[in-house]
């Protein structure tokens, strides 16, 4: 397998208790059978209340998230109870494994880290220079259409960079769609409402924001967005994944337009929308 890195990929280290937007709430974590077993055999006090807080259902085990969805072991302070009194090696696959993400078409590897955490998104848009791909350790960085020709892909012009098309009808539609996803929580419906309640507002500070944005930063977020999927590129046509990443980067961009560039516009859309296979596959079936 030729594995694909973003070129900001080994930049992220986790901001910890930092972090104002923890994966450690909200979230319920499957816990894999090894570290289920682990944690069921640990002595002590922290063995008892890892026993306390783990529940199985159907054959899958989870830690019981307290009345304010936090995980349990997500200390006062911000930082994990598990890594300050085991190390991180006493993580469960999943939480050691996010916010990385993995996918295959091929014999490519797509290693990639999720916009749904903040430092990633910081990462992504701290600079609008194109973004590059390392391919396996090599020195050698490439381009998106240059990925897309290693791929075996053809790298049309217009598919490959982003250009933001301010218009009611347009803004109107991929409100529409973002309203028909399943939703995360009760303030993504009334997100998405406020939205649809200024939409003659929203078009015209597109138009005013498209003349003097940073056209690179959206570049980036399309780009990426895309690269997520790419190991979708045999199911779906390339056009269609890139209709979907347009779709995407364009309801980032009008809340930027709106409310000033921010990181958060992005985190949000992928927390709503790519950390949810079904919604996914909504925005992908036009
Ligand atoms: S969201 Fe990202 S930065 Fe925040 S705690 Fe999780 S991995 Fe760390």
């Amino acid at each position: 397998m030729i594995c694909v890195y973003p070129d900001f990929y080994r930049a992220f280290a986790c901001k910890a208790s930092f972090c104002r937007h923890s994966c450690c709430r909200g979230w319920e974590i499957d816990v894999d059978e090894e570290s289920a077993a682990y944690y069921r055999a640990l002595p002590g006090k922290l063995g008892d209340d890892l026993r306390a807080a783990l529940v199985e259902e159907a054959g899958v085990w989870h830690f019981r998230l307290t009345d304010d969805e936090r995980c349990p072991f997500l200390r006062s302070d911000g930082l994990c109870r598990l890594i300050r009194e085991l190390g991180e090696q006493a993580l469960c696959d999943i939480c050691a494994l996010h916010p990385r993400f993995y996918g295959e078409l091929g014999s490519f590897e797509f290693c990639g880290l999720g916009l749904s955490c903040e430092k990633v998104c910081e990462l992504l848009l701290e600079s609008s220079a194109p973004l590059r791909f390392q391919l396996d350790d090599k020195a050698e960085l490439l381009d998106f259409a240059g990925l897309l020709c290693r791929m075996g892909l053809e790298p049309v012009a217009e598919l490959l960079q982003f250009t933001p098309k301010p218009g009611e009808a347009r803004y109107a539609e991929i409100l529409r769609r973002l309203s028909e996803t399943e939703p995360i929580d009760e303030n993504w419906t009334e997100e998405i409402r406020q939205l649809r309640s200024v939409l003659t507002d929203l078009v015209e500070n597109a138009v005013e924001y498209a003349a003097v944005c940073d056209r690179g930063r959206y570049d980036r977020i399309y780009q990426y967005i895309l690269f997520r999927q790419l190991e979708r590129a045999g199911e779906y046509e390339f056009p269609a994944l890139a209709v979907y990443a347009r779709l995407s980067t364009e309801f980032v961009f009008l809340q930027d337009a709106l409310l000033g560039a921010d990181p958060e516009h992005l985190r949000r859309w992928s927390e709503q929308i790519e950390y949810s296979t079904e919604n996914v596959d909504r925005l992908l079936s036009i």
